[in-house]
């Protein structure tokens, strides 16, 4: 499935450019936000307050008014303020040279940053062979039988990853994520155009018509 998806999705990698604590702020506007939200959040971010390391100083509620495309902003400013404050400078630098554990450990010390957070930014920020699983790539493991559903999210990452060789995991979380987003959505799938309908157990058959 994994290797299907693969041939499928070929995502750019728009953040190898990116310096790193803009990179965890955009990894956090972009938690259950579309990314054309999320990215709009954070050019206002930079227009308002240069680069993301100032917003130590600014308040939550400056914070909070220039994330208001990405949803969420009430709660989402005051962990981008605790991040530029913990992470400002060269911290994030310092961060990524820590072991994984370690640094996932520093990241999810910051109140609103959870595993999945933690390891998405780790992944795209240094190329940690993890493969994260959001709430899409949940959904797509349960629809196809691979889960259940009542798993951990350490569980089901690391059952995951047992299937997929370090160098792949990258691209296929990304692929998975996208593939949950475009084909196997939260409403209406599309179960007609979908590569697993064949033997997926939750596939939604086409109707017959009747005369
Ligand atoms: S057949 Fe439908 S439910 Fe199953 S993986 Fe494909 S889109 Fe999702």
């Amino acid at each position: 499935m994994i290797r299907t998806l693969l041939k499928t999705y070929r995502p750019r990698p728009w953040w190898e450019r990116v310096p790193p604590l803009e990179l965890l702020v955009a990894v956090i506007l972009s938690q259950r936000t579309n990314w054309r939200n999320a990215r709009r959040a954070l050019e206002r971010l930079k227009e308002r307050f240069g680069a993301v390391d100032r917003l130590a100083e600014a308040s939550v509620e400056e914070i909070e008014d220039a994330i208001r495309p990405a949803g969420l902003y009430r709660s989402r400013a005051s962990v981008l303020r605790e991040v530029a404050c913990a992470f400002g400078g060269s911290r994030i630098e310092d961060l990524l040279s820590l072991p994984y554990e370690e640094a996932k450990r520093r990241l999810m010390s910051v109140r609103g940053i959870g595993p999945k957070t933690a390891d998405v930014f780790l992944m795209l920020a240094r190329g940690e062979p993890v493969l994260p699983v959001d709430t899409h790539i949940r959904r797509v493991l349960v629809r196809l039988g691979f889960a259940s559903g009542r798993e951990g999210y350490e569980e089901l990452r690391a059952s995951l990853e047992s299937e997929v060789p370090p160098e792949d995991r990258l691209r296929a979380h990304l692929a998975l994520v996208a593939f949950g987003r475009e084909v196997c959505r939260p409403v209406s799938p599309r179960c007609d155009i979908c590569p697993f309908s064949a033997w997926c157990p939750s596939s939604i058959k086409p109707k017959r018509k009747t005369r």
